[in-house]
């Protein structure tokens, strides 16, 4: 793996990144977290070169503007926010309103199944968006000097390739690239005067841009609530008319939802879990879950427009309890008297076999 400089020259020059004022859309921020979700997708742990293509980064791309480019104020339907401090829109968000006109939804999988051609269309013409912008000038963002220290930038390939040990940083240190960029990505739409208009002050502007999935969760009780035989899945305390729908590798930790990732739980367990793991023997449990119902999750979701992949969800648990037991991190426990309690390393053996 990295050594320790290398990891800290690499979180001091995303700070480098992220500090820059020379950039006059939100890209750079989504490049960043598309690039770190990815890396933790391909399930990296070692230092070794990634290729990630302009296509995957333009999954992202809309995974992350999708639901940003609805209405931010009720009261007026063409107050999209805008991302570009220049004149108009930035041109993703286009694209995406261009197709969520088209297919007639604000549902991002319906949008994707109902029309296959225009949605490929889509992804090709962001594609070449990120490539154009944020993926050339992302490294170059002061007096033109490039620090070409997470790709070289080719204009004719169609991928990035991280520079060996970067995919490794960018799973390590993804949480709090993910909140960063949240955070400056928040601050660039509240500064822009054009956004001015549309804001108000009880309105939470960063739940906006980036927690919308929760309502629409609830769909999903239906389909899980018999692989839970109507249980907590924590307490096994009997789910009435308590139930929520919980991402089991927390969204801090992961910021999107990929249908294997929920459990139901009652109010009490949510709530005291909050935004850590649950303990070792839920991993298991989870999995067994996934063994058992995966298929039918994965049949039924569909059904309703979730996006669903098994063995990405496994791929992303593995690394959230991996990454765990390295940082020694406290994980939780539904037993009142425990609650949370440092994670055991002996099962850093079970992830390794
Ligand atoms: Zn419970």
């Amino acid at each position: 793996m990295p050594t320790a400089d290398f990891q800290l020259n690499f979180l001091r020059r995303i700070q480098w990144l992220l500090e820059s004022s020379s950039y006059t859309s939100t890209y750079k921020f989504a490049l960043l977290m598309g690039t770190a979700n990815l890396a933790i997708e391909f399930g990296v742990s070692d230092d070794r070169e990634c290729s990630i293509s302009y296509q995957q980064l333009a999954e992202q791309f809309i995974q992350l503007y999708w639901a940003q480019a609805l209405p931010f104020s009720d009261q007026s339907s063409d107050s999209i926010l805008r991302q570009s401090s220049t004149t108009g829109q930035a041109s993703v968000v286009n694209s995406i309103l261009n197709l969520q006109h088209k297919t007639q939804t604000t549902s991002l999988t319906i949008a994707r199944r109902q029309n296959t051609k225009l949605w490929q269309s889509t992804i090709k013409d962001i594609a070449s968006t990120i490539k154009k912008y944020p993926a050339k000038h992302l490294q170059s963002a002061e007096d033109k000097v490039s620090r070409e220290f997470l790709y070289i930038y080719d204009a004719k390939a169609k991928v990035i390739t991280l520079k060996p040990g970067i995919a490794y940083c960018f799973t390590r240190f993804s949480k709090i690239i993910n909140k960063l960029c949240q955070q400056y990505w928040t601050e660039f739409v509240r500064k822009n005067r054009h956004n001015q208009p549309y804001f108000s002050d009880d309105i939470d502007l960063q739940d906006f841009l980036f927690n919308q999935s929760r309502q629409i969760l609830k769909l999903l009780i239906p389909i899980l609530i018999d692989t839970q035989q109507r249980q907590c899945f924590y307490c096994n305390k009997p789910l009435n008319n308590n139930i929520e729908v919980d991402h089991f590798i927390p969204w801090s930790k992961y910021p999107i939802d990929t249908t294997h990732n929920f459990v139901l739980t009652d109010h009490k367990c949510i709530n005291s879990k909050r935004d850590y793991l649950a303990e070792e023997v839920f991993y298991d449990k989870w999995l067994k879950r996934n063994q058992q119902y995966g298929y039918m999750i994965e049949q039924e979701a569909k059904n309703i427009g979730f996006i669903t992949n098994q063995q990405r969800s496994e791929t992303i648990s593995h690394w959230a309890y991996q990454i765990a037991v390295e940082h020694e991190d406290l994980v939780w426990s539904p037993e009142p008297s425990i609650k949370l309690r440092p994670i055991s390393s002996d099962l850093l053996l079970q992830l390794r076999a």
